[in-house]
């Protein structure tokens, strides 16, 4: 599993990263940590001319928390993981690092890299060798999809850690571009579409998140279900962020879920059955049929999308009454 040939640029500044983005536009592609890039590019799922380096830019490394929290898309999964301001104010987020691969993929793995993770399927995330004895996949170099026969669309799953975190949290992303900076909710990043799996063109880079001031000291769960526990992506993810008052209520909340679809999403009417709401068996019932609607589970992994629907349905309960009761 050999390396394709690339030549590695390595801009010093963010401006000089997106004038050789946008001047080798089609040939080049971005790599942070490369952590998930790299076993692609073994796999041959890709085979750029350049790979354009960002980790020099110290400028998108840091993480500050004044008028709501910042985190430079270049910080490190385990900065994000071990930060006291995360822990503190932001824990959904923290636990959802925290869980992501293993200590080592944690410290060069960034939370930019995470975020733009590519989706993943059994049929796709193998050797070029394994993948031609099946004649390729509608993703990469063949016709058909092997998970929903006869359709065109791609259903790859994103498997992030941290998203459904950020998405419980409301996070807002910024992306640049030679043509300047634009801010998007984080939820209108996804596409839904396993190819084409975010609105990035090729000149633009994920350079900052942003998570409000309201959303700090919400309470939060993420609960995960992969293969191998010390090591692997999420089969399913369920992350929980809810505001509780003094007396036990909820005053605002939401429930976002990760690896059932193709995009991280939040559970539609979550929000509406959160609020001003009251922890009760009825609640959380409420809460995982909502999740029910939302997913949609297939034969992408080696767990099967029955086992995976299910074990959504029970965490969803289970994140909420952890994060609920800490
Ligand atoms: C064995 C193994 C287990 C893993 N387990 C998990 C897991 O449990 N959970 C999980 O979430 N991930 C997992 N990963 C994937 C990976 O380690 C993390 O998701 C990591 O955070 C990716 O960040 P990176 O900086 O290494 O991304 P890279 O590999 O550098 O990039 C990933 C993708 O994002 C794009 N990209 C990166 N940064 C930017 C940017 N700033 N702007 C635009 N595009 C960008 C790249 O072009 C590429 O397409 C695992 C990987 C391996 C090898």
């Amino acid at each position: 599993m050999s390396l394709p040939e690339f030549q590695v640029l390595r801009p010093r500044t963010l401006e000089e990263a997106l004038e050789l983005l946008d001047r080798r536009r089609g040939a080049i592609q971005v790599i942070a940590g490369g952590t998930d890039l790299v076993p692609s590019l073994k796999q041959k799922l890709f085979a750029p001319r350049y790979l354009l380096d960002l980790k020099s830019l110290g400028e998108l490394r840091y993480i500050r928390n004044g008028a709501g929290l910042e985190i430079g898309a270049l910080t490190t999964v385990s900065e994000v993981a071990g930060s006291a301001e995360v822990r503190r104010h932001f824990p959904v987020l923290a636990e959802a690092a925290h869980v992501i691969a293993s200590p080592v993929l944690r410290t060069m793995g960034t939370l930019g890299g995470n975020l733009c993770l590519d989706t993943r399927c059994l049929w796709y995330n193998q050797s070029q060798f394994w993948r031609q004895s099946c004649g390729f996949c509608l993703k990469k170099d063949g016709t058909a999809c092997h998970v929903a026969p006869g359709g065109d669309r791609c259903w790859a799953v994103f498997s992030g850690d941290t998203a459904p975190a950020l998405l419980a949290l409301g996070a807002e992303i910024e992306i640049v571009s030679p043509r300047g900076a634009r801010r998007l909710p984080l939820e209108q990043f996804y596409t839904g579409d396993g190819m084409a799996r975010m609105k990035l063109a090729g000149d633009e880079i994920l350079t900052r998140i942003f998570v409000p001031a309201e959303s700090s000291g919400m309470r939060g769960a993420y609960l995960k279900f992969r293969l191998r526990g010390s090591i692997d992506y999420p089969l399913a993810g369920v992350a929980v962020a809810l505001s509780i008052s003094p007396d036990g209520m909820c005053l605002g909340g939401r429930v976002a879920v990760t690896a059932l679809n193709p995009a991280p999403l939040v559970v539609q009417g979550s929000q509406e059955a959160l609020h001003n709401a009251r922890l009760s068996d009825e609640l959380l019932e409420t809460l995982a049929q909502l999740a029910g609607r939302s997913i949609k589970p297939l034969t992408t992994s080696a767990s099967t999308p029955e086992y995976r629907r299910d074990i959504a349905r029970v965490f969803v309960k289970r994140a909420v009454r952890q994060a609920w009761n800490p």
